[in-house]
This record gives C-alpha cells, structure tokens and sequence, in this order.
C-alpha cells in the first residue's frame, strides 16, 4: 500500500486504521421500478430475481465514518478523563475531534485510510514556555497509549515522493 493521508502537524503521534471496506454494502436495484435494496432485503421486486452485488453507499459510508469517530472519542476519553469532544479543523483536511487544555487529536480520512493524530497545543503557550513541556509530556502520554491501542495499520517508511508505506500491524 503506497497512500498518503493527513494528519495534525506537530503531531506527536500517529495510528492508522484501514477503512477501506467502510460503506461498502450488498445492493440490489430493480430495472422495472428504480428501487433500491441493501444487504439481501428482499430476493425480488416486480416479479423479476434481484442481484446483489458488494459496492459503495455513500450514506453507508458517512454513517460507517461516523461510528469511528464516536468510536475512537468514546475509548479516548474513557482511558483519558481530561478529554472532551470538539469539533475544529485544523484547517488542512484534518478534523480535530477531542481534546483537553494541553493537546488536541484529530482524524483524517484519503482513500481508505484514517490516521488519528495528537499533538501538543503549542501555539497557546507561546509565551508560557512552561507550559509547552507540560503539553509535550502529555501528548507522549496519550500519544503512546493510542499508539498501542488505536488503529490496524503502521507506516513504515516514505517513498521519495512523499507517499507513505503502510502494513497491516501483526496482533
Ligand atoms: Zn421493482
């Protein structure tokens, strides 16, 4: 897999998770009436034999990145305490989805890969370098538990135009 996907710049960490199959679903059409069926609904319709066949609902496929989301705040926010929901964009194509005073993590979504990022929130201690480090320890700690616990797949390197490497992570 050669793909490249965003992530919070500065981040301090990264996991990634293969979504590839996500609104992917079983659906029909009927020729006659124009009318949909998803997962094996119904065998006919107008008295003609349906055939179903795996492709991509875009609904499906919103609901499916929706569950995610909930899915990775929920575990976050369970394991971290300080965490709560938000809804930001870093302004590239990353969406910042939890945080805390310190650090901030967001999902980004190319083709089939999410990667979930945190990083220290440096840019509201500029002038309280104290602070910074605390945000930097932090990060490292949330960071490496998400690390560990987040995520199906892991970069291994970057082709020389930037295009990462990814595998699937050995369980
Ligand atoms: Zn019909």
């Amino acid at each position: 897999m050669g793909r490249s996907v965003n992530y919070l710049s500065g981040a301090t960490h990264v996991s990634y998770m293969d979504t590839s199959e996500y609104g992917m679903r079983s659906k029909a059409s009927c020729e006659v009436c124009d009318e949909y069926y998803m997962e094996e609904e119904a065998n006919e319709c107008c008295g003609k034999t349906l055939s179903y066949r795996i492709e991509y609902d875009e609904f499906s496929g919103r609901y499916d990145f929706d569950y995610l989301i909930e899915d990775f705040q929920s575990k976050m926010m369970d394991r971290f305490k300080s965490l709560e929901i938000c809804e930001e964009h870093d302004g590239r194509e990353t969406s910042i989805v939890l945080e805390n005073s310190l650090v901030e993590l967001g999902i980004s979504e190319y083709c089939g890969l999410t990667s979930f990022s945190v990083r220290p929130k440096d840019s509201l201690y500029e002038y309280t370098p104290d602070l910074t480090g605390l945000a930097k320890r932090n990060a490292e700690h949330i960071g490496k538990w998400m690390s560990e616990n987040i995520g199906d797949i892991q970069k291994i390197g970057s082709f020389s135009n930037g295009e990462g490497v990814y595998e699937r992570k050995t369980k």
